[in-house]
């Protein structure tokens, strides 16, 4: 074996070594990424619970579901786009404004918000 065939042994070696450490990360992510979408999946089913929840109580106690679905029309065109996402608010304890995500304080009132969200 000559010198360069020992350095090519070498690299292939290196690479060989390289692919295997960037495939057991690949794999970490993998795992990593289904655990996410799990959770992700947990939260969605239990807020699905807590939707149709009170969907049913509305009706029962007299709305409707077009008053449902206007309401979440509404609430979607806060952030000036019906997209069916809704951006990030916080509401003020105090006068019950909307205050948008940046602010520490209501503009309106001067309240700390608490950035906690029920759902
Ligand atoms: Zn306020």
């Amino acid at each position: 074996m000559d010198l360069f065939d020992i350095f090519q042994q070498y690299r292939i070696e290196k690479t060989r070594s390289e692919a295997l450490s960037k495939a057991g990360e690949a794999k970490q992510r993998t795992i990593s990424n289904e655990i996410n979408i799990s959770e992700l999946e947990a939260k969605l089913d239990h807020l699905s619970l807590v939707c149709m929840a009170m969907s049913e109580l509305f009706e029962e106690i007299g709305f409707s579901k077009a008053m449902l679905l206007k309401k979440i029309e509404e609430i979607d065109l806060r952030d000036g786009k019906l997209d069916g996402k809704i951006a990030p608010t916080n509401t003020c304890s105090s006068c019950n404004r909307i205050v948008a995500p940046r602010h520490v304080s209501c503009l309106y009132c001067g309240t700390k918000i608490n950035k906690t969200n029920v759902f």
